[in-house]
């Protein structure tokens, strides 16, 4: 038995450390960038690099990262220990290293990139000294890849691609973008595609609107994509074609979790926010904190998030223990369709305590509960997670010929009563307990 929810002390240090670190050097600059992954910004060039030095010099740079690739390998679970921190903050992520979409995107290069495609593009992406986009959703239909239409076509030495993409997160940011387009048109719907990696100053990319998302103080990062005959060399194929949908889980089991974790972070926010006005705001003579519907809301936001928080670490230990995403697509599905409930349930009380004061963008609670929209859409819906989680429950069930479920109680009582019928007979039939409706209760009054 080795459940245990102690942090070792010496990770518990490296948390104290960034949770400092964060307060003091990184939330500050979510007020005066305007986006942290705009390296054409001199002021966060300013800013930013300094810090991401601070963390590299104390170890916690790309933590999900093993040697191999200039991370200490410290694995999900410390990952989600530390990204319950990182989450609090716009910047928090890039300062150390783990930032989406650069961070899935860099698991793909890592597993698929040939040696030359990793230094052109995974090595300065490591480094943060560029950023990256995930080019996958279409304007007809994200939900369902079967739909997509985006082609790449080999000719000659290069890949030819033709399409549109949508909601390409920081595209305008992006040195290149990971990009899912159908090479196998005649093949069965999931072997139809393969990804690439696309410089974005290729000819033929073109950016047509930055999609503004309401509560995102950026202007607009979620670009809407036009690819018109840009060619691209041959050898920036990633995995084998017709295997882009394999490729794509690479980065996406991963996202999805780190996601959650940030999530934590965030909800975390929220509740301490919430404590805090209701210890601090008196109504009708007395604190807010004493009124019962307000301590209801208090509760159920803590178990809210306890509970998620501990089915987002085992799902982090379950990452660990098998290195495997397919083993864990269930755990991954189930964090990814529980987290924006609990977002929206949990900011939706803080904006509610905080009354006039709480709908006004004076306060986070409005961009929380729209984020919360964002974390049931991004990576997938929430209701196509659900089908996934159920259809893997399902395969450790089977149905029964019988016409009655096999757990029958009349069933289940007859085959008792034949296995103790000798004992049964000693003591004069079944208890009286047995013998009626189960919903009696043990030694209520019968009528005989
Ligand atoms: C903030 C943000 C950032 C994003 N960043 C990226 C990115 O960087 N790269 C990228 O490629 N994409 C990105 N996306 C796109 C995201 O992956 C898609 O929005 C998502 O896959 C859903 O696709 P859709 O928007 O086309 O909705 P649709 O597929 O049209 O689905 C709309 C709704 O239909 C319902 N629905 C769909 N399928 C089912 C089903 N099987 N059963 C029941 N109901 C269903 C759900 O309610 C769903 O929300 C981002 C999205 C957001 C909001």
């Amino acid at each position: 038995m080795n459940l245990d929810f102690d942090v070792d002390s010496e990770f518990q240090e490296e948390l104290d450390w960034a949770d400092a670190f964060v307060t003091e050097e990184v939330e500050p600059l979510d007020f005066v960038l305007n986006h942290a992954w705009d390296m054409n910004d001199p002021l966060r060039q300013e800013l930013i690099p300094p810090l991401q030095e601070k963390v590299q010099a104390r170890g916690l740079w790309a933590t999900h990262l093993g040697p191999e690739l200039g991370g200490p390998g410290y694995g999900q679970v410390k990952l989600a220990l530390l990204n319950e921190i990182l989450g609090r903050s716009h910047c928090g992520p890039i300062v150390f290293g783990c930032q989406a979409p650069d961070s899935g995107n860099a698991e793909i290069l890592a597993h698929y990139g040939t040696d030359h495609l990793k230094m052109r593009y995974l090595e300065p992406l490591l480094r943060n000294e560029v950023v990256s986009a995930f080019s996958m959703t279409e304007p007809q239909g994200g939900s369902d890849p079967t739909q997509f239409v985006t082609r790449a076509e080999l000719d000659g030495d290069e890949w030819v691609i033709n399409g549109e993409k949508w909601f390409s997160s920081h595209a305008n940011f992006a040195s290149f973008l990971i990009l899912l387009a159908v090479t196998e048109p005649d093949a069965p719907g999931h072997e139809r595609m393969s990804m690439f990696v696309v410089p974005a100053d290729t000819p033929g990319v073109d950016i047509v609107r930055n999609v503004p998302v309401y509560g995102h103080t950026d202007g607009g990062t979620h670009s809407y994509i036009r690819y018109e005959n840009a060619r691209i060399p041959a050898d920036h194929l990633l995995g084998e074609r017709g295997q882009g949908f394999v490729v794509a889980q690479t980065r996406l089991g991963g996202g999805r979790i780190h996601h959650a974790m940030r999530t934590v972070g965030l909800v975390k926010r929220a509740i301490d926010m919430m404590c805090e006005r209701v210890l601090s705001r008196t109504t009708k003579g007395e604190l807010l904190a004493r009124k019962q519907l307000v301590q209801a809301m208090i509760a159920d936001s803590w178990i809210d998030l306890e509970q998620f928080r501990l089915l987002v670490l085992r799902t982090a230990w379950r990452i660990d223990k098998y290195n495997d995403y397919q083993k864990v697509r269930a755990d991954i599905s189930a964090v990814k369709a529980a987290m924006p409930k609990v977002l929206h349930d949990v900011a939706s009380r803080a904006l509610q305590i905080h009354g006039s004061l709480g709908v006004s963008d004076e306060m986070p609670f409005s961009a929380m509960v729209l984020e919360s929209f964002h974390m049931g859409l991004a990576d997938g819906a929430t209701e196509v997670h659900k089908v996934t989680l159920a259809r893997e429950i399902l395969k450790g069930y089977q149905g029964t010929d019988d016409l009655f479920p096999t757990r029958h109680i009349p069933r289940l009582r007859a085959e008792a009563e034949a296995r103790y019928a000798e004992v049964l007979a000693r003591h004069g039939g079944p208890s009286k307990r047995h013998s009626g409706s189960l919903s009696q209760p043990q030694g209520a009054a019968t009528l005989e």
